[in-house]
């Protein structure tokens, strides 16, 4: 039987949807407008992409939205002010800066000279702990986005095994640190792991979060399992013309999508529940520093 495709765009769009209701709610019964303050250093083409495309969608939902494009060769002492102005601007709830940073900057200082109740990527250190020891934190928005996706889909994961290929800091470990808390059996595989393939196969659920083009095949997948593809990969595509390309993930699609019970298609799966789950991470940040009653199921 062909296996489930779970349609990231539509969910994004309905998640974006409840946000913007609990947006429209904050202004009306407390007058609040949650903020968003996007910081931009240097000109990376693909950085620069979806800056803007955050920026879009964050006065979509009716939030107010702030971009600082900062030079490539700005001082870390000046990106460092930037960031504690904002985190003393109580008209912005959350701040995002875009990674990666011009090799001059250290990026786990910035990170860390976030408010952590402000760092809406969760990416800052009292953030990671919080979640590594399940207290309330800001969780990262890649791996926010897949549990929303799996908890809609399954109900509950509990008992599950489940199977993350990538260790990153920005994915995999917070990935594997949400499945845990929510009892599934977890698995984290890397580019050390022996017989990955043998790994995988035991996987209930499967996340690849390589960035690695169509690297796990369906004869790696159990039949029925879960499929939660993270990777974005450009290839070359001259079938569709000169100097075209397209995206993949980090699975094949095809024969994994044989296998599967449910699989994520790259482009339309993890990718827009990215940005949907900042947008919810925002509105999230600007009812507890209200004291406001949180949005349900837009968190961990
Ligand atoms: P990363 O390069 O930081 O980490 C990749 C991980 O894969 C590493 O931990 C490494 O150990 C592991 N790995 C590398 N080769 C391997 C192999 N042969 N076998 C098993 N494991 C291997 O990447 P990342 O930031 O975690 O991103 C992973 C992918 O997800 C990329 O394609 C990236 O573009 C994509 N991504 C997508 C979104 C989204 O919004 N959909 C967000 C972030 C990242």
């Amino acid at each position: 039987m062909a296996a489930t495709v779970i349609d990231g765009k539509e969910f994004a769009a309905r998640v974006r949807g409840r946000v913007a209701e609990h947006v429209t709610r904050l202004k009306d019964s407390h007058g609040i407008t949650p903020g968003l303050a996007v910081v931009l250093v240097g000109e990376d083409p693909a950085s620069q992409v979806y800056v803007r495309s955050k920026g879009k969608m964050t006065v979509e939902v009716g939030m107010k939205s702030v971009e600082h494009r900062l030079e490539a060769d700005t001082s870390e002492a000046d990106l460092l002010a930037l960031i504690e102005q904002l985190n003393n601007d109580d008209e912005i709830h959350g701040i995002l800066v875009q990674l990666p940073l011009p090799g001059h900057l250290d990026e786990d200082a910035v990170i860390n000279s976030i408010s952590p109740e402000k760092d809406v990527d969760g990416f800052h250190i009292s953030n990671v702990g919080r979640l590594g020891t399940g207290q309330k934190s800001m969780v990262p928005c890649t791996p926010l986005g897949c549990l929303m996706m799996l908890r809609d889909h399954h109900g509950s994961i509990s008992g599950m095994d489940a199977v993350v290929i990538g260790r990153s800091n920005i994915v995999g470990k917070p990935m594997a640190q949400l499945l845990l808390n929510d009892s599934a059996t977890v698995t984290i595989a890397h580019s050390r792991t022996n017989n990955l393939a043998d790994v995988v196969r035991r996987a209930d659920i499967v996340i690849a979060a390589v960035g690695r083009p169509q690297m796990v095949p369906g004869d790696w997948i159990k039949p029925g399992a879960t499929v939660i593809d993270v990777g974005i990969n450009r290839l070359d595509a001259p079938e569709r013309g000169e100097g075209k390309t397209k995206l993949v993930g980090d699975v094949d699609y095809e024969s994994c999508a044989a296998v599967a019970g449910a699989i994520t298609p790259v482009p339309g799966g993890v990718g827009p529940m990215t940005i949907a789950c900042l947008l919810a991470n925002t509105v999230t940040a600007c009812c507890r520093a209200h004291g406001v009653e949180e949005p349900d199921g837009l968190t961990a």
